[in-house]
């Protein structure tokens, strides 16, 4: 299954790659700016015997998705699965703190562009592909008082994989979402909490935060004909929280 990852050069979409790439199929990365972490997940993908490229774009950008694309497709041929993988947190903080500018930023990276990728994946992708959508457990958990901003994209990303769901189902399209709870990525760093995991994961209903490689794990299984009557789904992997 040739297979386009938003921000997939790191964390959970370099472990969705590594997994994707362990079943055989190639794939097309994409990140933001972090050469260096592209270049070390395309080593470690082709050393296992494994197809990928990796291509910088911001998705946020509708041009520069419409390229990404473009570039996934000539070099693998086509595509049949995209995982709408890449977005943001920033430093946590109430509401009433966050500036607008920072709001349209986790607007854009975290809900606009993945309207923008699910409309070019719903443009391109033949009958009976798949796409997953990479949500969080903080669409139904709120954030309060460390990033609302935040959950409250992925509440738009939760309702876009309904409605796509729907509308692809005719061309045989499955459409899914999971729903990561505290998994040890980076991505806590960026918010001013480096240490989130190793605080918060002892308090979590199975006592410890998720690794990428679990998330990965669900996001292949719902793109492979393993889960081929699943569609419009929204699995947690949240460890029980
Ligand atoms: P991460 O380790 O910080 O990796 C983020 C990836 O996204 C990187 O490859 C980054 O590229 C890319 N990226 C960021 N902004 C981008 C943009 N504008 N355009 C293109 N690529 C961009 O993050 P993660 O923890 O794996 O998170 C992946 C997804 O899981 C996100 O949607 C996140 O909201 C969700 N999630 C994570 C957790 C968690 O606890 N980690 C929990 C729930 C949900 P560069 O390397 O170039 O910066």
């Amino acid at each position: 299954m040739k297979t386009l990852i938003s921000g997939g050069t790191r964390g959970i979409g370099r472990a969705t790659a590594l997994d994707c790439a362990a079943r055989g199929w190639p794939v097309a990365l994409n990140y933001r700016g972090n050469a260096a972490a592209a270049d070390a997940t395309l080593a470690a993908i082709r050393e296992a015997g494994g197809t990928a490229h990796a291509f910088a774009a911001d998705v946020a950008d509708p041009a520069q998705v419409a390229r990404l694309f473009d570039q996934a497709e000539a070099a693998l041929g086509g595509l049949d699965a995209v995982v709408v993988n890449a977005g943001i947190v920033e430093q946590v903080m109430p509401l009433a703190e966050m500036t607008p500018e920072r709001l349209d930023r986790i607007v854009r990276v975290n809900l606009t562009a993945a309207l923008y990728q699910a409309r070019e994946a719903a443009r391109r992708l033949p009958d009976g592909g798949t796409i997953v959508f990479v949500s969080s457990a903080a669409a139904r958990l709120g954030s309060p008082g460390k990033y609302v901003d935040y959950a409250a994209t992925k509440g738009g990303v939760d309702t876009l994989t309904i409605g796509l769901a729907k509308e692809l189902a005719p061309r045989r399209i499955r459409v899914n979402g999971v729903r990561p709870g505290i998994i040890d990525t980076q991505i806590h760093a960026d918010g001013g909490e480096p240490d989130r995991v190793a605080e918060l994961g002892p308090t979590l209903p199975l006592g410890r935060a998720g690794t990428a490689a679990e998330v990965a794990a669900a996001i292949t299984w719902l793109m492979s004909d393993a889960a081929s009557y699943v569609s419009g789904a929204i699995l947690d992997v949240a460890g029980g929280r």
